[in-house]
């Protein structure tokens, strides 16, 4: 992969960068993502924020050798402190790290947030607790996806600023309520896995001579939401 051939991941967080936008990646590593976005005209401006000096310095390189620097800023920063005012930053990626990092990232920045119309999160596991913030900050999911790739399930969710209030049912808040209901084969075979792993966590559990009650209950609950959905499936 590099920025003029994404990965199938990031080619879908990236076909939902509106045209025209001004974007910040969070957590760009070599900036491939908004790299690929420039190069293809898709965005007027871009900042790759990076927390790490190595991936900082990938994402410079980059740019420097696809010429790109008039539009494309790399900056060494923690989560959207790698976004200024002067920016007009209105679109903001984060793919590839964990739902409560993302939700982290976006709890410590809210003046980074102000234009912001649009998220495009990419969380690879713990895709709930960013469910959960985004019902919490007027963020409305307006898409999902779904994808397999190398071996590994990625969900993607795109959220838009509303001045609705947003509230989203346990189960919608923990399978995505457009992947829920699309029920696509890839989501089943997620949740057929997850199933089994809750499953066998709570046999576990309740051979431990002291039963984690909280744990328990929270898995039972899971276990319940995963049979509900999938009880149509194949019918
Ligand atoms: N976004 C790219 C992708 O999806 O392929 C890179 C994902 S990489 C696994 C995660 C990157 O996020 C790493 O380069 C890491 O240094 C960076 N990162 C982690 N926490 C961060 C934070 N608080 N602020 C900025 N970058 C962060």
């Amino acid at each position: 992969m590099d920025a003029k051939q994404l990965s199938v991941r990031l080619t879908t967080v990236g076909a939902f960068v509106p045209q025209g936008a001004r974007l910040a990646d969070i957590g760009s590593d070599h900036a491939y993502l908004p790299a690929n976005l420039a190069l293809n005209r898709r965005i007027s401006y871009g900042v790759a924020g990076e927390v790490v000096k190595g991936p900082f310095e990938n994402a410079q390189h980059e740019i420097e050798k696809l010429r790109l620097g008039d539009h494309l800023v790399a900056r060494l920063a923690d989560g959207l402190a790698a976004i200024q005012p002067a920016d007009q930053i209105d679109t903001i990626t984060i793919a590839g790290m964990g739902g409560p990092l993302i939700r982290h990232i976006l709890t410590q920045g809210p003046a980074a947030l102000i234009g912001v119309k649009r998220l495009v999160l990419q969380p690879n596991v713990g895709e709930a607790t960013v469910r959960d913030w985004l019902a919490h900050n007027q963020f409305k999911i307006t898409a999902e996806r779904i994808l397999a790739e190398d071996g590994h399930t990625y969900e993607v969710i795109v959220a838009d600023r509303t001045t609705e209030s947003v509230h989203y049912t346990p189960a919608e808040q923990l399978f995505g309520p457009f992947l829920v209901a699309e029920k696509s084969p890839v989501f089943v075979a997620k949740w057929q896995r997850e199933l089994q792993r809750s499953q066998s966590a709570v046999a576990q559990m309740q051979q431990a001579k002291v039963a984690p009650t909280a744990h328990l209950a929270a898995a039972e609950t899971k276990i319940k939401l995963i049979e509900g959905v999938l009880s149509d499936v194949g019918k």
